[in-house]
């Protein structure tokens, strides 16, 4: 993923910066603990897609 749009992208939820998971091809919101999937390269910045994470995935 471009590291330009990684710069503009925040979360919609509380607007704080995302990190980005290529492992897992997620952007993560530590602040909600969301992760936004990545599909095709596209962001799927929405609340409703995104997955919650669980204490397990946190690093
Ligand atoms: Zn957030």
């Amino acid at each position: 993923m471009d590291a330009k749009l990684l710069d503009i992208l925040v979360c919609p939820v509380c607007k704080g910066n995302l990190e980005y998971r290529k492992e897992g091809q997620e952007l993560v919101c530590p602040a909600c603990k969301l992760a936004y999937p990545i599909r095709d390269g596209i962001p799927v910045m929405l609340e409703d897609e995104a997955r919650q994470l669980v204490s397990e995935d946190e690093s």
